[in-house]
């Protein structure tokens, strides 16, 4: 069978078997940054916004990101929209856990990021307590125009992290550190 596969040379200075694999390394980053399906943790008005930014006005399916997944094994990139209380905090990390990697966070708006105006005993003071956040998306709430450049900047992670960097065993134990308390 005739195949569409061109090889093409390797530009000066990149030879040998690292060209390829880090070629490779890049084509499955772009493809990967460009077809990420979201899981939206909407708890309160935050979740308002990004109901709007999939709408189509704004039109997430530009970035390959309409898709939503509501199970997190087939779930690239967690959105955490609203005021998460303690309680519901051991569920939000249990969601994370149970996402592949590699996986990607979202902060959507203050009560995510950091409890917002509800400075009290009952709420998570920033999601980032129990789970590693890769983008903070300020405002309350945020437009829908911060969520698509907080998704715009996931891309880029997606983009250019390795593949590997996310099973590092430093990473693990970052992972392991995060509790409620
Ligand atoms: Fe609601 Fe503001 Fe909190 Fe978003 S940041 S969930 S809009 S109170």
């Amino acid at each position: 069978m005739a195949s569409n596969i061109k090889m093409v040379e390797a530009p000066e200075g990149h030879t040998g078997e690292g060209f390829f694999a880090t070629s490779m390394d890049k084509l499955i980053g772009m493809a990967r940054a460009n077809s990420l399906w979201p899981l939206p943790f909407a708890t309160s008005c935050c979740g308002i916004e990004f109901m709007a930014t999939m709408g189509a006005h704004y039109d997430i399916a530009r970035f390959g990101a309409e898709r939503p997944s509501f199970s997190p094994r087939q779930a690239d990139v967690l959105l955490v929209a609203g005021t998460i209380a303690k309680k519901m905090a051991p569920v939000l990390k249990q969601v994370y856990l149970q996402m592949a990697e590699p996986r990607w966070v979202i902060a959507i708006g203050a009560c995510a990021s950091s409890g917002g105006i509800f400075d009290t005993y009952s709420v998570l003071q920033g999601i980032d307590r129990v789970i590693p956040v890769d983008v903070y998306v300020p405002g309350c709430p945020p437009r829908p125009e911060q969520i698509l450049e907080g998704l715009m900047q996931v891309q880029e992670l997606a983009k250019n992290e390795s593949l590997r960097r996310r099973n590092q065993p430093e990473y693990q134990a970052l992972l392991e550190s995060y509790n409620i308390e």
